[in-house]
């Protein structure tokens, strides 16, 4: 198996200057532009969440293996 998250370890390319940031951040280093939040896909039901969301908006997962609603999940 070879899975990594898609988004979480690229670098964040601000849309006003170009300056490359670290993922985690929300604004932008050089200029302090917002930055769009990263995604990376639910592990339960597979939507994609913004990084710093703990509770999956779509089934309630919360980090915990099978919290997330089995009948939120896609097929
Ligand atoms: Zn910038
Ligand atoms: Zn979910």
């Amino acid at each position: 198996m070879c899975f990594r998250p898609p988004e979480t370890k690229k670098p964040k390319k601000c849309g006003a200057c170009g300056f490359f940031n670290p993922p985690q951040n929300t604004i932008c280093k050089k200029c302090g532009a917002e930055l769009p939040a990263t995604m990376i896909p639910c592990p339960e039901c597979g939507v994609p969440q913004p990084m710093n969301v703990k509770i999956c908006e779509n089934c309630g997962y919360n980090g915990k293996p099978g919290s997330g609603d089995p009948t939120k999940r896609k097929a």
